[in-house]
């Protein structure tokens, strides 16, 4: 596509709307992708299925039922896996196309899809934990926990009504014998140690970053966490004169006044996007 179309197109708010300028872009992204030395990809709440089980019917109707609360997080668990599994070829469209990149990936997702759709797990940090490693309530240390087979073996049962809330026993902490709760940003106590060693492997890769070609990719990231990727994307953007920053968002795509010469705005739903982009490829 001409230079001269995306000046017109910026002109009318910096953000592409309609379905032509959606094929466009998604051409162009995939080129920018295919030329950048770098790739830096933040997942964000709108790819999140934490987010659509909790607007599930089914799911709504069985916590409401629940009478201890420690019980609802496991269910939520057992449902992000259901619901995930109709998704799973959205990541491995992306993962598709950052094969041969070297990439990173920050993702605020707690639904632990991105484990497994083979990305190499070295290039990911997810600032705010998931449903995959427990830990203490009270914090009483930086430990992390396996979620017990058993107990979700329990879970399901109690959902079939073969087992009631009595039969089941909410797990400890060895360490206090306080409840442990999903290592998550939810966690009132948020063990953060289950991230770190990924958000330090992130730094040092993002100081690799400095005058090299960039892409950036932003998708369905919104304003529930915008420290974690929205924000500091747009400095980099800002900062570095060779790169370039892709928003996709259903609704919240519009990019800062300050960037708008290297930045894009998408209004696209993320997995139409994952999926427009990996044909081609
Ligand atoms: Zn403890």
């Amino acid at each position: 596509m001409a230079a001269k179309d995306w000046n017109v197109t910026r002109r009318h708010g910096g953000s592409m709307c309609f379905n032509q300028d959606k094929v466009e872009i998604t051409e162009r992204i995939r080129k920018r992708i295919e030329e950048a030395d770098l790739v830096l990809a933040g997942l964000g709440e709108e790819l999140d299925v934490v987010r659509l089980v909790r607007e599930d019917s089914w799911y709504q109707a069985k916590v409401q039922n629940i009478k201890n609360d420690w019980i609802i997080p496991y269910v939520e668990k057992l449902r992000i896996e259901q619901m995930a599994k109709g998704r799973c070829d959205m990541y491995k469209q992306l993962c598709f196309c950052l094969a041969q990149k070297n990439y990173f990936i920050v993702s605020v997702c707690q639904d632990d899809m991105i484990k497994g759709a083979g990305f190499d797990e070295s290039r990911i940090v997810e600032p705010c934990g998931g449903h995959r490693k427990l830990q203490c309530s009270e914090k009483c240390s930086g430990e992390l926990y396996e979620v017990p087979e058993k107990l979700l073996n329990q879970i399901k049962d109690f959902l079939d009504g073969k087992l009631t809330e009595e039969d089941l026993d909410e797990p400890l902490c060895p360490g206090c014998g306080k409840p442990l709760v999903f290592n998550n940003i939810g966690a009132a106590n948020y063990v953060e140690e289950g991230y770190l060693n990924q958000w330090m492997r992130y730094k040092k890769w993002l100081q690799g970053t400095v005058n090299k070609n960039v892409c950036l990719l932003e998708i369905g990231v919104g304003m529930k966490y915008p420290t974690v990727i929205r924000w500091p994307f747009e400095k980099i953007t800002f900062y570095n004169q060779k790169a370039e920053l892709f928003r996709v968002h259903s609704k919240l795509y519009q990019m800062a006044e300050e960037i708008k010469e290297r930045g894009y705005g998408i209004c696209q739903k993320p997995e139409e996007f994952l999926k427009e982009l990996s044909k081609g490829i």
